[in-house]
């Protein structure tokens, strides 16, 4: 099974995020076409498993190619005559059935909670919810232990001292054995945490067990009739799944004015299982958007150093070197060389672009770079000016404060708070003035050709050819299938 459990952390910039998240949710909406499909993955044998609904009456085949268990089932989220029956596909899925049944036989834990180590029957379980205002003692009390013992346990070996720290939601249960006696506690801290304390000869030890949820990709795919949201929750993908992607794009496209109808995406996922049961979802293993009939790919890649990112296929960073916009905020007003003034009637150009939000709402670099002004500057108020790499400068104004460690010679990152809005110079009212500059000429930053982020390091690009290679190959194969699928629901 393939296991992709994340362990490292990825770059991109989480105000993006919002942004893209906020732009998504404000978009209008009407009908969309979904579907999804669950995968059981096998690397090993190149194999592809339909997982996810166990339909009844379909036995399993053995293993091997590409399975064909199939059932679709036209749902009830259908709402244009244009649109693809979506299917959501009942499959059996053999790694699934072949999980061990969680503790059935004692009834003691609900599935996907922790396995209990096979225990001789005759030890006796008392469980507790923790409650806030509970405290070890308590339960301990509850559970018909003193404090003498309590304290014999948490001065156990090992980790047995961190049953100390309780928090209300945790649940605690106490193992006595035919005497009477004590002989384990465990910690249930969440679905993947638990303490487990048991007793030595003379003693108590304790030790802290995280299990690793199964990671199974899914794919699922949309057409977009309204907003990128709906279209995303119309084919089972979960909020955050569909913000993520969002945020991947985002550098690319723009969610609120560059999506079209028919718009297409199709994304290949992590469900995280415990035990055969569904608790959460992972990352986003690789991700394409047709946009305009243009086609995004993204690839998620962790390079030799354990770096990981998204790249497109030829190894270029998913990622731009600067953020296309460094708040959070409605443009108020665009960028225009050629705006007339109101009441002159004489060409006063607006050299950047305006946003409006509450004032201190926090401004962040744009790219990385280092601050060349930091103060006030006329009518532009409280001002900074990046300069990024040789030709590149960027301008924040009517700041209502810079943000910490802001000053001349200060080295930033690219969305680092620089200031906050404010309405500090000649202003009609609070906003962030914002400038791009190319060898100190004005581009509208929202147009402008942005550069790219660092693409996949020159000595390990053979090594991402082969990924990519491969990652694309599995997305064919599961859009193949997906295709069959559509075919084959449509011949009943
Ligand atoms: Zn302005």
């Amino acid at each position: 099974m393939l296991k992709m459990f994340p362990r490292t952390h990825i770059t991109i910039a989480a105000s993006v995020s919002v942004l893209v998240t906020a732009a998504v949710l404000m978009s209008p909406s009407s009908r969309v076409e979904a579907n999804r499909v669950t995968y059981a993955l096998d690397l090993e044998e190149g194999s592809l498993v339909k997982a996810g609904f166990v339909s009844s009456g379909i036995t399993p085949q053995a293993p091997g190619s590409l399975k064909e268990i199939i059932k679709p089932e036209t749902t009830s989220t259908q709402t244009g005559p244009s649109s693809t029956p979506a299917t959501t596909l009942a499959m059996a899925d053999a790694a699934t059935q072949a999980l061990p049944a969680t503790d059935a036989a004692t009834g003691v834990l609900a599935a996907g909670q922790a396995p209990t180590p096979v225990q001789p029957p005759q030890l006796q379980w008392q469980t507790f919810d923790i409650r806030s205002g509970d405290t070890l003692s308590s339960l301990f009390g509850k559970a018909g232990f003193d404090d003498g013992l309590m304290l014999s346990v948490i001065h156990g070996e090992g980790e047995a001292g961190k049953l100390q720290r309780l928090y209300a939601g945790e649940t605690i249960r106490f193992a006595t054995d035919e005497a009477g006696e004590l002989t384990a506690v465990e910690l249930q801290r969440d679905r993947l945490e638990s303490l487990r304390i048991s007793r030595t000869d003379d003693s108590f030890g304790g030790e802290t067990v995280v299990r690793e949820p199964d990671a199974r990709p899914v794919f699922a795919s949309g057409v977009i009739e309204g907003s990128l949201y709906v279209a995303a929750r119309e084919a089972g993908l979960s909020d955050r799944v569909a913000m993520e992607m969002a945020g991947i794009f985002g550098w690319n496209i723009d969610f609120v004015y560059d999506v079209r109808k028919g718009d297409r995406f199709e994304v290949v996922y992590e469900e995280l299982y415990l035990d055969g049961e569904k608790f959460g979802t992972g990352e986003i293993l690789s991700a394409r958007f047709l946009n305009r009939g243009e086609e995004v790919i993204a690839l998620r890649y962790t390079d030799s150093n354990g770096d990981t990112d998204y790249y497109s296929p030829n190894g270029s960073s998913m990622r731009k070197a600067f953020l296309r916009t460094p708040i959070n905020a409605r443009v108020s007003s665009s960028f225009n060389l050629q705006r007339r003034h109101p009441v002159l009637d004489v060409v006063r150009p607006h050299e950047g672009t305006d946003y409006a939000a509450p004032p201190g709402t926090p401004i962040k670099a744009a790219g990385d770079g280092r601050v060349i002004f930091a103060g006030w500057k006329g009518g532009y108020g409280r001002t900074v000016i990046l300069q990024h790499g040789e030709n590149i400068t960027t301008l924040y104004a009517h700041m209502s404060r810079l943000g910490r460690g802001i000053r001349n010679g200060s080295r930033v990152k690219q969305g680092d708070t620089i200031g906050h809005l404010g309405s500090s110079g000649m202003v009609t009212g609070p906003h962030l003035h914002y400038e791009f500059r190319v060898n100190g000429s004005p581009r509208n930053s929202r147009t402008v050709k942005l550069p790219d982020a660092k693409p996949v390091p020159k000595a390990e690009l053979a090594r991402f050819q082969r990924f990519a290679k491969q990652e694309l190959a599995k997305f064919e194969l599961f859009r193949g299938d997906d295709h069959q699928q559509l075919a084959l629901a449509s011949d009943e």
